[in-house]
């Protein structure tokens, strides 16, 4: 990682040049799609790629045997399905797909994949633990994390739930729901017997799919709780989906229309989304983003920090500085948490560290991202410099969550794969490395 910034490189304005070509008609099967189809979200969704053969269906001619084979033998091992957006999809590098930070999100390669992390798990951070409710995560004293479906328009290879989100892959057995909103009241009830909380995070799975009549049925229960004084709405749809912002009045009307009854109550509603790359930000984010801002609609970016998709500094403040420039306020950068099937795209603590302190100054303070370590076991967010302890060497963290859990504590693992050779040795060996955990605890203090 070259954490220089070239000012050559990025020139100061590149920022501001939003791409607007017909990229789609690039792609074989698309090549006569007019702009007003693409703009159309059904159109979107009846078309997006959720099996192998439609890659091919598609690509055609440009689809090369070999990454047939790799994307094939992915699929095999993979926990999440596939499910691409044809705007998503033709904004991928087809000239060089290994490399592209959009692929290496959406659509496996199984030469890419690296052994899962010893220290990984499927529930990273411990949301069913932490659970009073099903559906609700209430880990936080006056914040609470409600996932009303598990469905998303585009599924993410590196989902942090994976274990649920987006039907069962070959390799792991799900429970995926979407919306089933008898099991929702159980939550507004245990909402209203929490006067602590007063902001909900609704989350997935992905609010895009749940219908206008959802969204206001969970917009009105919680808003019509006396304490509850804050909800986000959480999709990545502005980055993967943007023509359903400006083509589905009815669900725009329904974020508008709770949008509206949470002011006249003094209250916040807001939408959190996720884009993480600039590649995946085109006029059509800008519209989308036009339209929302037009309505006084706050929006925020959530990024999950990943190898060979933004961890490069260039990268980083470009996208920090897009997302300025459309009125989405960058809001958090996550380390990638420690799941199965994505070790390939995991950094080093380090790497987040470093890009944090290159980043901060570029821009507006209250537009810079905060860059945080969920942590592993259920500790929560924390900034990736507040660890107590970092043997970098091994790639071991220890971390303190003294409001959320006083007195525990906490170990994050960098990849192996960035380690050095003689690290990788100590790791390979069970013992060895159960002592390193160990000592590194030790020094921490605990
Ligand atoms: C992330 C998260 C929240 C929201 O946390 P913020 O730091 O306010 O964004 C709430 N509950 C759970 C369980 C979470 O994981
Ligand atoms: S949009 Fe969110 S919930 Fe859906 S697959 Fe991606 S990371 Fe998971």
């Amino acid at each position: 990682m070259n954490n220089k910034i070239d000012h050559n490189k990025i020139p100061e304005l590149q920022h501001r040049n939003f791409r607007n070509d017909d990229f789609w008609t690039e792609i074989p099967a698309w090549a006569n799609v007019t702009r007003g189809e693409f703009a159309d979200h059904l159109w979107q969704q009846k078309n997006a790629i959720r099996k192998l053969e439609q890659v091919k269906k598609v690509l055609g001619e440009r689809l090369k045997e070999e990454w047939y084979k790799d994307i094939e033998e992915a699929l095999h091992k993979a926990p999440m399905n596939i499910r691409i957006t044809p705007y998503i999809f033709s904004l991928m590098d087809w000239k060089d797909p290994y490399n592209c930070p959009l692929r290496m999100q959406f659509l496996p390669f199984a030469s890419q994949f690296i052994e899962d992390h010893p220290c990984y798990m499927a529930d990273s951070l411990g949301e069913d633990t932490d659970s009073p409710v099903p559906m609700l995560t209430h880990r936080y004293p006056d914040k609470a994390l409600f996932l009303p479906t598990t469905i998303c328009p585009v599924y993410c290879s590196y989902c942090t739930r994976s274990r649920i989100v987006g039907g069962s892959s070959e390799s792991v057995e799900k429970e995926t729901y979407g919306a089933s909103q008898k099991k929702w009241d159980d939550v507004f009830e245990y909402l209203r017997n929490t006067p602590l909380v007063e902001d909900i995070v609704v989350s997935g799975g992905d609010a895009y799919m749940l219908t206008p009549a959802q969204i206001k049925y969970i917009g009105q229960n919680l808003l019509t709780i006396p304490h509850i004084r804050r909800i986000r709405i959480a999709t990545k749809g502005i980055a993967v989906l943007p023509q359903k912002i400006l083509t589905d009045d009815k669900w725009v009307g329904a974020v508008e229309e709770i949008h509206k009854l949470a002011r006249s109550f003094g209250k916040q509603v807001v939408i959190h989304t996720h884009f993480s790359s600039p590649r995946e930000i085109t006029k059509w984010s800008q519209m989308a983003m036009d339209r929302l801002f037009n309505l006084g609609i706050t929006v925020r970016n959530q990024a999950v920090l990943q190898e060979g998709v933004n961890n490069h500094i260039d990268e980083m403040v470009l996208l920090t500085r897009q997302l300025g420039y459309m009125n989405i306020q960058p809001y958090y950068v996550y380390l990638h948490d420690m799941v199965p099937g994505c070790e390939h795209l995991r950094t080093t603590l380090k790497e987040g560290v470093e890009l944090e302190k290159a980043v901060r100054g570029t821009t507006a303070g209250f537009n810079t991202p905060t860059f945080v370590c969920d942590l592993p076991g259920g500790g929560g967010k924390r900034h990736v410099a507040s660890y107590e302890y970092y043997d970098e060497e091994n790639g071991i963290s220890v971390w303190a969550a003294p409001t959320v859990k006083p007195g525990e504590h906490f170990v994050y693992c960098d990849p192996i794969s960035k380690l050095s050779k003689e690290a990788q040795e100590r790791w390979s060996d069970k013992e060895t490395r159960e002592k390193m955990i160990a000592d590194a605890v030790k020094k921490a203090g605990y």
